[in-house]
């Protein structure tokens, strides 16, 4: 259905472009000035070749040129020229739709401000009229208020100190929406250049901001370009601070002789600058410096909202109406209470056990995402026996005191790995689950019981990051409070935790220290101390294995071998 759509989409943007080309001849041929397109003949050669839009002809006209996502789907990107773009927006503002019709007004703007430099005064002026217009009336449907945002935020800076006259009454009720005006507002900040704004903007919501490679590359050439922070090199620290305690604090390699040349040694005038391997405790070989990972603080806040994210509706109604569902959980948690009575006694190591049974290896089974298929390739002994290599390769029971390996009802009948686990009471306890459970969940559940526990699996564990993400949005009757941002700790807990197998087979220790910039004190000093991660290869299986390079900035004292 949405192909179609596209299609029709692509078909509608030809006809116009044809169009357009012909009078472009035309203009060259007979010299004159301006250009017209007849929308008449258009919209007949869209009925000629039997394009139907169930939107009328303007709506249809800016979903087919909008390089911004309407209607939940996205079109593909097409540029177009100056011209052109004016000669559509031209003759959709004439339409009645525009002119009686608020929403098709919002959207209009919202095509409006996908071409910011194509603006004129009036068209920016426009796109601030009907923004108040909208606000006046107190309409409060949230796709509205995100488009009125979109086209405020994007088309000029006039339009963006309007945005943040009247943006704070709707960050009062709904959260989402709060998150995702505010971080419209810090890209229109970002992209306007509007570096004294920005400052006390980021000031005051960093915690709400997800940056990407790109903002956080616009940020590093604001800091480089504007005076304001050569008068203030202590606001550049600020903006360090904001950053690294945002979503999203990584430094694309691109960016990176911005930072260093520019930034660090230009502007800040840091004599230090090098490059460093942080160890996996997070200490830096460099200066020393401890980088810290996730908080007792955080992992406290994780822990008691745990059980509630983690088991969702499913697992509810599988507990709720099975029987033998309950009745498993509640002996796992008294399991847990029991392990983590003393400490001796408490597990430092949860095994995925199904999960790690299966061999990823591409020369098996092609399967870029590490999302595994259960494929029946594999046979029972195979699996088995990789567990017990894995096991035994990794000298796991010497490594770990107390073991804890989760798997399904099935696995009992695995020869090798319950030999194993006979051989090694004293380390390993077991827990064979009812075949249908999802086994992750405790996993996880187990392994959140304290700190120090580590995780051996291959899963990226992709839904219960979605469980948090929806957890964070949710809608409520507080929508205006606050949440921790357990997104954000989870992600982090996880990676800190998590020891994963390298060919399948070779287990690494995770870093135990946040994959963020760090600066220290974070609070005021006039030369902290800074470490920046340098991503050089951005993981394509989005699943944030980056390779990292890091980058030590200390003041005065220590160390040769400068950058
Ligand atoms: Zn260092
Ligand atoms: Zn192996």
């Amino acid at each position: 259905m949405e192909e179609k759509k596209l299609e029709r989409m692509s078909a509608l943007r030809s006809i116009v472009i044809d169009h357009y080309n012909q009078q472009l001849d035309a203009k060259d041929e007979h010299n004159s000035s301006t250009i017209t397109i007849n929308w008449d003949d258009v919209q007949m050669e869209m009925e000629q070749q039997r394009l139907n839009f169930r939107s009328n002809f303007e709506f249809a006209l800016l979903s087919a040129f909008s390089l911004d996502p309407v209607d939940g789907y996205t079109t593909e990107k097409v540029k177009i020229d100056r011209e052109l773009f004016q000669l559509i927006a031209n003759y959709v503002q004439q339409s009645d739709a525009v002119k009686t019709n608020k929403i098709a007004a919002i959207r209009f703007c919202r095509f409006l401000s996908s071409e910011a430099t194509y603006l004129n005064s009036e068209q920016k002026l426009f796109i601030r009229s009907i923004a108040d217009r909208i606000i006046e009336e107190d309409i409060q449907v949230q796709p509205i208020i995100v488009d009125v945002f979109i086209a405020l935020t994007q088309s000029s800076p006039e339009n963006i100190q309007f945005a943040l006259s009247i943006y704070e009454r709707y960050i009062q009720t709904n959260f989402e929406l709060k998150i995702t005006i505010l971080n419209l507002l810090f890209n229109g900040l970002l992209q306007h250049q509007m570096e004294k704004e920005l400052y006390s903007f980021m000031k005051q919501y960093h915690h709400f901001l997800t940056p990407d490679f790109e903002s956080i590359g616009q940020l590093l050439r604001l800091l480089a370009k504007k005076s304001t922070f050569v008068k203030e090199p202590k606001m550049i620290f600020d903006v360090f601070r904001f950053i690294s305690q945002s979503n999203f604090s990584l430094i694309d390699k691109r960016f990176c002789t911005t930072l260093v040349e520019k930034v660090m040694k230009h502007k800040l005038e840091y004599e230090n600058i090098q490059s460093t391997k942080i160890h996996r405790d997070g200490k830096c070989s460099c200066c020393g410096e401890q980088l810290p990972g996730v908080t007792l603080e955080q992992f406290k806040e994780l822990k008691a909202n745990f059980r509630q994210i983690i088991f969702d509706k499913n697992d509810q109604y599988m507990i709720m109406n099975l029987p033998e569902y309950e009745v498993q959980l509640f002996e796992f948690e008294e399991l847990m209470r029991n392990t983590r009575q003393s400490g001796s006694s408490r597990y430092d190591l949860v095994i995925d056990g199904l999960n790690i049974s299966y061999r990823r290896s591409a020369t098996l089974l092609p399967d870029k995402t590490g999302l595994r298929t259960y494929a029946k390739v594999y046979k029972v002994k195979d699996l088995d026996q990789h567990i017990c290599h894995i096991l035994q390769f990794n000298r796991v029971f010497e490594r770990f005191q107390r073991i804890l390996l989760i798997g399904r009802d099935h696995m009992k009948k695995w020869f090798a790995l319950n030999r194993l686990i006979r051989q090694n009471k004293k380390h390993l306890d077991h827990c064979f689950l009812l075949n249908r459970t999802r086994d992750d969940n405790y996993i996880l559940y187990a392994a959140v019981q304290h700190p120090n526990i580590r995780i051996l699996s291959s899963d990226y564990f992709r839904d219960h990051q979605t469980k948090f993400n929806e957890w964070y949005l949710r809608k409520d009757n507080d929508g205006s409070i606050d949440r921790p941002n357990l997104p954000l700790i989870f992600n982090r807990w996880l990676r800190q935790s998590k020891i994963r197998l390298i060919d399948d087979h070779r287990m690494e220790e995770p870093n135990r220290f946040d994959m963020r910039i760090h600066i220290s004190p974070m609070t005021n000093q006039a030369e902290p101390r800074l470490h920046f991660p340098i991503v050089t290869k951005v993981d394509p299986y989005q699943n944030e294995d980056h390779e990292y390079e890091w980058i030590c900035c200390t003041k005065g004292d220590n160390k040769p071998g400068k950058l």
